[in-house]
This record gives C-alpha cells, sequence and structure tokens, in this order.
C-alpha cells in the first residue's frame, strides 16, 4: 500500500493538493477537518462536541479523532490502493495510534510529505479562503493565530516523530499549485 501524510499547517494547500493526488494514485483521501465538518452538519453528539473546540481554533481531543480514523481505515482496508491522511495526525498521541493501527492491518505510513509555507502567507490565504468557505474559524484572525499555534505547538513534533523514522520529506509550498503538484509527484514516484 502506499499511505501518505500530507503535512502541513492550516492553509498550506493539503486539501487542494490531496485532491488531485487521489486521483493520480488512485488512494482514499482522509480528511479528519472535513469528517468533523460532516458529523457536525449531520448534527451528531459528536460532531456538536467537536464544534466547540474547531470554532475556537483549538484542536478536537485525541480520542474522538482516532475513533474516527479507526472506522475510516476498517470501512476501506483491502479496497484501496492506500489512503492521503489530511489534517491527521495533528498530535504525537493521534501518531502513534495511526501507527498501531496501520501496523494491525500489516501496513504502515509510507512518506509524510511536509509543505512548508511562512505564516504571512497562511494568513492570507485563510482569509481569502474565508470569504467562500462559510467556515468561521476562516474568517477570524485570532481564530486563525490560535490555529497556527496549535499547530506549532502541537502538530510540528509529529514531523519530528516520523524523521526519526526516515519518512519525512520538505517541499516548498509557496510556488504554484501545479509547481507544487510536480514536487509531490516526484516524491511520490520514486517511491513506487
Ligand atoms: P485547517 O488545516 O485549515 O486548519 P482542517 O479542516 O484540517 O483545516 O481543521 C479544522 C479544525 O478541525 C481544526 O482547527 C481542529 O479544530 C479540527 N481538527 C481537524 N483535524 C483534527 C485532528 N486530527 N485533531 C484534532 N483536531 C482536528
Amino acid at each position: 500500500m502506499l499511505n501518505l501524510i500530507l503535512f502541513g499547517p492550516p492553509g498550506s494547500g493539503k486539501g487542494t493538493q490531496a485532491a488531485f493526488l487521489i486521483s493520480q494514485y488512485l488512494l482514499k483521501h482522509i480528511s479528519t477537518g472535513d469528517l468533523l465538518r460532516e458529523e457536525k452538519a449531520k448534527g451528531s453528539k459528536l460532531g456538536m462536541e467537536a464544534q466547540r473546540y474547531m470554532e475556537q481554533g483549538l484542536l478536537v481531543p485525541d480520542e474522538v479523532v482516532i475513533g474516527m480514523i479507526d472506522q475510516k481505515l476498517d470501512e476501506f482496508a483491502g479496497k484501496v490502493n492506500g489512503f492521503i491522511f489530511d489534517g491527521f495526525p495533528r498530535t504525537v498521541a493521534q501518531a502513534e495510534a495511526l501507527d498501531n493501527l496501520l501496523a494491525e492491518k500489516g501496513t504502515e505510513i509510507t512518506k509524510v510529505l511536509a509543505l512548508q509555507v511562512s505564516e504571512a502567507e497562511l494568513l492570507r490565504r485563510i482569509l481569502e479562503r474565508g470569504k467562500t468557505s462559510g467556515r468561521a474559524d476562516d474568517v477570524n484572525e485570532e481564530t486563525i493565530k490560535r490555529r497556527v499555534q496549535e499547530y506549532n505547538v502541537k502538530t510540528i513534533p509529529v514531523a519530528e516523530h516520523y524523521a526519526k523514522k526516515g519518512k519525512l520529506s520538505n517541499i516548498d509550498g509557496e510556488g504554484s499549485i501545479d509547481e507544487i503538484t510536480d514536487l509531490l509527484c516526484a516524491e511520490i514516484d520514486v517511491l513506487q
């Protein structure tokens, strides 16, 4: 299997790039942000609880997102070439849980592709996206800054977790969408 983590701060382009990569490599896209927003739209108890964190720009508790991932892996294991994880894992505890869940299924993370984008550019992109995304957490500058801060404190250590395993590649995330896609494909093509 080809199991990729698209890694990077909020607004770094993970969702945009994942949309292309899933069709190119026939992978299943798993975005915890999208899954949580679906739960909210359904009005489920999980969605309502998650919303309290999301609207403040805080991470949702690990056990909530790990449970969702566990279910998705069960649903798709054996049916796809692999997965692209987007917005997950966001803490070292999530990374360890993911590694264990994949090991139980006889597979593992192949590579972590980390998009590098400056904070000024992130803020600009998210505010721009906020004009049309309908996401409350994309419009308030304080909330966006809190998301970036959560990333800096809790999520950056995930990169270190995979660097120690020799699985991390850093990608310049500030070119055009196509340029970044090409950089990602060059990394992925040598894996196969
Ligand atoms: P972005 O990458 O632009 O922040 P996401 O859709 O990935 O957008 O995430 C939106 C929000 O959903 C996060 O700020 C957080 O509250 C919640 N969330 C998404 N994924 C996770 C996760 N793996 N762990 C905890 N919270 C998450």
